[in-house]
């Protein structure tokens, strides 16, 4: 669904002398929820703003089944890391703007949000402003108007790191459900290797600068899964091994 074929990027006012990112390659198959692992600062956020647009690759092309865009921003969904909830709309008019932005008429958005409100943990909040909402509302919110986007894919980026531990665990099994009912395809930003092989199918882990092998690993979990399937002491031992990688990059 989703290629990088032989990606170069560098920021352009930047001190480093070599690109962030050089030849890199990577593969997104269709009903896939990947994620991109690694630490802060080595380019995850950065594979995102490539893949929409906002920045340019130096070389290398990006394809969306297939095709190569100038921009992706209208035909992939975007949560960008910090929920950029509008302080002056309510959920509901927060939640319906992609609907606004494709020419829908505002009642008629409002009805189809309406609708969906509740299976988004969020009825009774319809016309509550964003500073009224716990962090994993607030989320939620983001998460909602990503999903109304209408696109196939969505680029999560690092959605529940502000959240305490036991609501991002709801959030991560709200996910899967959603992700599961929806047949999205995922591309989820994280630093927390928990929740990556609690998500995904498989984990790309950011190697360190310049970004270049992705190197992969394959989670040996089925779905359903829950939370205690990460004490099978199969996945410890990954859990040690990713950890162990992740350290290493760091110190290098
Ligand atoms: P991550 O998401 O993994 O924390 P980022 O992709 O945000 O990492 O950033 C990777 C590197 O690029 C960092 O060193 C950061 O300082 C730098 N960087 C990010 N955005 C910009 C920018 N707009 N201009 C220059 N440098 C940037
Ligand atoms: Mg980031």
């Amino acid at each position: 669904m989703l290629q990088f074929r032989n990606i170069s990027f560098q920021y352009k006012h930047n001190d480093r002398t070599s690109p962030l990112i050089k030849s890199l390659d990577m593969n997104v198959h269709k009903g896939e929820l990947i994620s991109i692992l690694g630490p802060s600062g080595s380019g995850k956020s950065t594979l995102f703003r490539l893949i929409t647009g906002l920045e340019q690759p130096d070389a290398g092309e990006i394809r969306l089944d297939g095709r190569v865009f100038k921009s992706l921003l209208g035909r992939v969904g975007y949560m960008p890391q910090q929920d950029l909830l509008m302080p002056w709309r309510t959920v509901l008019d927060n939640a319906l703007l992609p609907l606004e932005l494709k020419g829908i008429k505002k009642e008629e958005a409002r009805k189809e949000v309406l609708k969906l409100l509740e299976e988004f943990g969020l009825s009774g909040f319809e016309y509550h402003f964003p500073s009224d909402l716990s962090g994993g509302m607030r989320q939620r919110v983001s998460f909602l108007r990503t999903i109304l986007s209408g696109a196939d894919l969505l680029l999560l980026d690092e959605p529940f790191s502000a959240l305490d531990a036991i609501t991002r665990l709801s959030m991560q099994e709200w996910l899967l459900l959603q992700w599961e009912k929806r047949k999205k395809t995922i591309l989820f930003i994280t630093h927390d290797v928990n929740e990556a092989l609690f998500l995904s199918d498989r984990i790309l882990i950011v190697n360190g600068t310049p970004v270049h092998n992705l190197e992969e690993v394959q989670v040996p979990l089925g779905r359903p899964r829950t939370i205690q399937d990460l004490n099978h002491p199969a996945l410890i031992q990954l859990k040690d091994d990713l950890l162990h990688q992740l350290r290493m990059k760091v110190s290098r």
